[in-house]
């Protein structure tokens, strides 16, 4: 039986990469609008206000720096400190006074450098304005689309892609399997081979996201692969023992890359760890079952995170 790890589910053609990357992540966007929800409802109704969503579609993260206003200030959600990767953060900002309006900006600068100028602007009279304003080492590394809305609670959105590489995308067809805690790929009519015996089994399982086609950062660790032997995800640079038999097989498979060293969320789960024996994925704290015998390996891994849906 031919196992075609590339089709698994997500085009890799189109004329419209942004819309197809923001179509992969559309929970990230979800997400974008619950955050804008949970503070829009206490806005005045004299005043003007914004939501501003910056949506990072890319591993690096983004580091706050100055804001500056000309006229209001932040309201109800404040901004973080941080944008970490594949992540949607939202704030509001308000005018203060009578018959003013709000106009203001916030810098992010990119890992590895680079200061990205965020500008919006919902005058007391007039037409709501919006501005990106990167530095050059900023604009030679990603790409921020926006746009906003009309009206006097208005909403703008900032879209970071990153300009180098392929374009990440993620697949939400991997699960963890609860006989041998790994991260398989359930995409298929084959379920792989489950070092506890038989195949993988997703019973219980969140819905994990796997992200592919990357740059890697100080977040997100490459090399990556899945097998198409057992189905699991390993890291590929070292060899690991394969449930199948002999060494993981990792032909064909994308260059997945697995966040590390980042906070974990409400959709953002921490304790995955790779095993040092046979190199799979599996989350930690409820042990598994080695292909190499006995229970995975915590030893010198990181502490990696998964995305995941209920
Ligand atoms: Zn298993
Ligand atoms: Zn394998
Ligand atoms: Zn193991």
């Amino acid at each position: 039986m031919a196992i075609s790890i590339l089709s698994a589910g997500v085009s890799t053609a189109g004329s419209e990469p942004q819309a197809n990357t923001a179509r992969d992540f559309v929970k990230l966007v979800s997400e974008g609008i619950d955050l804008i929800n949970k503070f829009s409802d206490n806005l005045s109704q004299n005043a003007r206000s914004l939501a501003v969503e910056i949506q990072n579609y890319t591993s690096y993260s983004l580091e706050k720096g100055g804001d500056h206003f000309d006229h209001g200030g932040f309201t109800a959600a404040f901004p973080p400190q941080q944008i970490e990767p594949f992540q949607v953060i939202a704030f509001g900002v308000s005018s203060n006074g009578l018959a003013t309006g709000v106009n203001g900006s916030i810098d992010f600068v990119v890992e590895g450098g680079g200061l990205i100028r965020f500008g919006f602007d919902n005058p007391f009279v007039g037409t709501n304005g919006r501005y990106v304003r990167p530095d050059p080492l900023a604009d030679s590394k990603v790409a921020v689309p926006s746009v906003i809305s009309v009206g006097n609670d208005a909403h703008v959105r900032f879209s970071i892609y990153d300009k180098l590489g392929k374009g990440a995308r993620r697949q939400e067809q991997w699960r963890s399997c609860h006989k041998c805690q790994q991260l398989f790929y359930d995409g298929h009519e084959f379920k792989g081979v489950c070092p506890a015996g038989g195949g993988h089994e997703s019973t219980a399982s969140f819905k994990y996201f796997a992200i592919f086609n990357a740059n890697g950062s100080s977040r997100l660790q490459n090399d990556w692969r899945s097998c198409r032997k057992c189905q699991t995800l390993h890291y590929g640079a070292i060899p690991g023992a394969c449930a199948a038999g002999g060494p993981h097989n990792s032909e064909q498979s994308f260059e997945y890359g697995v966040l590390f060293n980042a906070h974990p969320t409400p959709s953002r789960q921490l304790g995955w760890c790779s095993c040092n024996k046979c190199r799979a994925l599996f989350y930690a704290p409820h042990g598994g079952r080695c292909a190499a015998g006995g229970q995975h390996d915590t030893y010198a891994s990181f502490q990696y995170l998964l995305d995941f849906k209920v």
